[in-house]
């Protein structure tokens, strides 16, 4: 059988539960394509089975410690199944879910999202390429989807090796798919749209900002509208800003789509409005920051700092006494007690003294 041998700090990280094995920790590699492989530790001992990607960094990625597992139909059939059990209670509030998140739920680089009846999936390594039969086949028995459509487009399968591409898998998926999360209705875009078709790591955010916004509500980097059209159920009025026109233009068929007419469109760079507004000393009671990831590398980490630190200031400044603001970052590498400390300055810059709620 093939294996693959991995040194002392290797067997250590996989025992203390990373769920990888990088390239420099892998002592003998396996002679063999992408796949499944038993993973050994330097004395030979068996650790389990890992998901072998021969031209990635991350070498092995963890699917079962088990060194007698069978890497087949079944184990993903059982993987898969118990990843969207856990899913089950969010559908009493949404038909637009993440049903398996990858490592977290044991089926590392495999990503699925449900849209109503339809899923889309991502396969971000080569090891997990080997299995898209099997993987197809547990989804379809187990969601009966209208179709599957794979949004492979995604730059981490470059290093794999693996061809860029969005390709229908099974069935057929429209081009937009109405969803609802909470008592809001949006379009999501399966094949154009950001990430699988809409963001959806920030729906229970949205929800509850929506339960607790007041008065001129502004939402910057607003993509399709998903936290103004929150917004707008409390707020008097909301300005959902973003710097991309057919995003607004997509937000605003969603405002229509919940007969909401207290949403005006901004297309603007928010650094510059946020400037702007203060020049004009226009406030707001409700400030959403959700900003793309300012740091994609650990390097990218200072300037990044400096351009949340800017948007934040300036919201800050821009909120009326008694005013909410809700900030968020999704930069890996900016940690949260990092986030906190960076609001902390900016507050302090403009001798505001927020109540901090995380
Ligand atoms: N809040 C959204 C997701 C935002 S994604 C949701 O919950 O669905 C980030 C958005 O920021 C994108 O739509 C992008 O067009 C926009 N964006 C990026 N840089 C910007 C800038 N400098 N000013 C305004 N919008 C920007």
């Amino acid at each position: 059988m093939t294996v693959a041998r991995v040194n002392a700090k290797g067997a250590r990280r996989w025992q203390a539960g990373h769920p990888w094995i990088y390239r420099t920790d892998v002592t003998e590699r396996p002679v063999m394509d992408a796949g499944a492989v038993l993973v050994h530790d330097q004395r030979g001992k068996p650790l389990g089975w890992a998901l072998w990607s021969p031209l990635s960094e991350i070498s092995l990625r963890l699917l079962d410690r088990n060194p007698d597992a069978i890497i087949d139909q079944a184990w993903w059939d059982e993987h898969i199944a118990s990843a969207i059990a856990r899913r089950v209670p969010l559908e009493d509030h949404t038909n637009a879910l993440r049903l398996v998140h990858g490592e977290a739920d044991g089926c590392p680089s495999l990503i699925c999202d449900r849209y109503d009846q339809w899923l889309v999936v991502q396969f971000m390594s080569a090891g997990l390429e080997r299995f898209r039969e099997e993987i197809l086949g547990s989804l379809r028995s187990l969601v009966e989807p209208g179709g599957i459509l794979a949004r492979n487009d995604v730059s981490l399968r470059a290093k794999e090796g693996l061809p860029r591409e969005t390709v229908i898998l099974y069935g057929d998926v429209p081009r937009e798919i109405e969803v609802h999360e909470y008592s809001v209705k949006f379009l999501a875009a399966p094949w154009s749209g950001q990430k699988t078709g809409a963001f959806l790591d920030q729906r229970e955010n949205r929800h509850f900002v929506g339960t607790v916004a007041r008065g001129r509500a502004l939402d910057c980097f607003s993509y399709h509208g998903s936290f103004a059209l929150h917004l707008a159920r409390k707020a008097t009025h909301v300005t959902a800003l973003d710097a991309s026109g057919p995003a607004l233009m997509r937000a605003a068929e969603n405002a229509a789509r919940n007969s909401l007419t207290n949403i005006s469109f901004v297309e603007a760079n928010a650094f510059d409005y946020l400037r702007e507004k203060e020049i004009e000393g226009i406030t707001f009671d409700t400030i959403v920051l959700d900003p793309p990831a300012f740091a994609k590398t650990r390097n990218a980490l200072g300037g990044a700092m400096r351009g949340y630190k800017d948007i934040n200031l300036r919201a800050i400044r821009l909120l009326a006494p008694g005013g909410l603001l809700y900030t968020a970052s999704c930069s890996f590498h900016l940690t949260k007690p990092l986030f906190l400390e960076m609001l902390q300055d900016a507050a302090s810059d403009c001798c505001r003294f927020p109540r901090l709620g995380t």
